[in-house]
């Protein structure tokens, strides 16, 4: 254990040290609490209500249109079974497609 100093910094820097601590985690804890409020608002107006309750994430379908499929963000929101090999373009233009029919639907 080091000798304690005649002017211990820590003595000095700590109080300051803990003050801030404790600002940040009050700063953090509102700003987090406020982003996951909003957050949720946002949820409960996009989604439907599901029968069961709050669903935890919204079941976007497979963007083919038509495919009532779920989408997998991995093959680009298109579903695992059928339509994750449609080709590039394709994916563009049914991707595109699906956006028109999103605007139009608010
Ligand atoms: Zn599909």
């Amino acid at each position: 254990m080091p000798r304690p100093r005649k002017n211990d910094p820590g003595a000095l820097v700590g109080p300051i040290v803990d003050d801030f601590a404790q600002k940040l985690g009050h700063t953090l804890e509102r700003f987090i609490t406020g982003r996951i409020a909003k957050e949720t608002k946002d949820l409960g107006r996009r989604g439907r209500p599901g029968r069961r309750g709050r669903r935890r994430r919204a079941r976007v379908l497979c963007y083919y249109t038509g495919c009532k499929n779920v989408a997998a963000p991995r093959f680009g929101m298109f579903c695992a079974a059928l339509h994750k090999g449609i080709s590039k373009a394709d994916k563009e233009r049914y991707r595109a497609a699906h956006l028109r029919a999103v605007a139009k639907r608010k």
